[in-house]
């Protein structure tokens, strides 16, 4: 069936001049539902096209079920793409763009009108079958699409961003509805997207890239809970982790400024220097000041978003020792940070419940789940 295996595959562009996606490894097992996500050019699509075979391959092997398909034709590959766009044919009605790609291939009219009823049944989309796109709305066009591709009975679904163009309430519900139609199909499927959100709700594993690398390839609660570098971390999770800076001490304490954070673990003896400190705003809770425990962060309540049913706090610290580091701020070479350093504002979040939220301006003194708590690297930004 739909096993997918990617090996050293790489794609540069400008006679090599632009590397897009680097020595990506890869192996996606029949009948999974794969997410690939990472920020705009990072390299994912370029990846979903090598795949498709739109895209020439610059080095590496694609395999499907264990057949290397580098030099076969996108139309010979057995696989159904489903774009952003959808790319339906305006003057053709909905059963007509639905069968369309079984006519081509010569299918016997009794097959397809049994296919193509089998996935308006599967889709709901019986009733739509004699419109033509332009009286559908935006949801509708994206069933059909997806029983374009259906009705090929392919070894796998390539989806390049397929809830993209679509409105925020539409998008959670054929978010649900693209869950659906896999765990009814169990076809092998690869989903594009930018959005984490969707990624983490809709993969069984989720490959994280930046810049053209794969950085984790894990089940959304490994990449949640255990992230592999600073990128990952800060790019996993809404709102992003709080990475600070701080320094081992002793007996499982990491000193953050004049603060002390409790760790599960002391660290080993290996880890002298500079590490960043990564607490999810989730992980954190806090006191009035007054009640502080010692070695508390802490600070003063700056912004208070309620997004019933929580709340996220934003909070300046105090102590003005304590650096925090952006999510998206390269390593720096196990220094403490330019860019937030000095009299810079430090800030970080929090994510509480909306009724137990601090109020604008007070006072108080922060404490993080010590199983929680990840640390990094401070220049290589791997977890440590
Ligand atoms: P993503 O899908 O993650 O947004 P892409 O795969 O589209 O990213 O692009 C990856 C990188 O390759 C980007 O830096 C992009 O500018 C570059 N790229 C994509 N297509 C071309 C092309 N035809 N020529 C030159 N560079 C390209």
């Amino acid at each position: 069936m739909g096993s997918i295996s990617l090996r050293d595959l790489s794609k540069t562009y400008g006679g090599g001049a632009i590397a897009a996606v680097k020595s990506v490894n890869l192996e996606i097992e029949d009948g999974e539902f794969v997410v690939f996500v990472g920020p705009s050019g990072c390299g994912k699509s370029t990846l979903l096209r090598m795949i498709a075979g739109l895209e020439k391959i610059s080095g590496g092997t694609v395999a499907i079920n264990g057949r290397v398909v580098n030099e076969v034709a996108s139309r010979n590959r057995d696989i159904a793409m489903v774009f952003q766009n959808y790319a339906l044919y305006p003057t053709m009605t909905v059963r007509q763009n639905i069968a369309f790609a079984l006519e081509l291939r010569k299918f016997p009219q009794a097959a397809i009108d049994e296919r193509v009823n089998e996935a308006a049944r599967i889709l709901d989309l019986k009733e739509l079958l004699d419109r033509k796109p332009g009286q559908l709305s935006g949801g509708q066009r994206q069933r059909v699409a997806m029983g374009r591709a259906i009705v090929r009975h392919p070894q796998a679904f390539l989806l390049d961003e397929p809830l993209s163009n679509l409105d925020a309430k539409l998008r959670v519900q054929l978010r649900a509805e693209l869950g659906r139609l896999h765990q009814r199909l169990g076809v092998t499927t690869i989903h594009v997207t930018h959005d984490q959100v969707e990624a983490m709700t809709l993969g069984s594993r989720v490959a994280v890239f930046s810049r053209g690398t794969l950085q984790q390839y894990d089940t959304p609660q490994k990449l949640y809970d255990a992230p592999k570098n600073l990128f990952v971390a800060g790019f996993i999770g809404s709102p992003a982790m709080n990475f600070l800076e701080g320094t081992p001490a002793a007996d499982g304490l990491v000193r953050v400024g004049s603060a002390e954070m409790r760790l599960r673990a002391p660290l080993t003896g290996k880890q002298s220097g500079l590490v960043i400190v990564g607490v999810r705003p989730e992980h954190l809770s806090w006191r009035p000041r007054e009640e502080a425990t010692p070695g508390a962060l802490a600070g003063t309540v700056d912004l208070v978003e309620t997004i019933e049913p929580e709340a996220y706090v934003t909070i300046a610290l105090d102590d003005p020792a304590a650096r925090v580091r952006r999510a998206d701020e390269p390593a720096a070479n196990g220094m403490a940070s330019d860019a937030t350093a000095g009299s810079a504002v430090q800030r970080i979040q929090m994510r509480v419940s909306a009724r137990a939220a601090p109020a604008l301006g007070q006072k108080v003194a922060l404490v993080a789940d010590p199983d929680r708590i990840r640390l990094f690297d401070a220049s290589s930004g791997a977890a440590l």
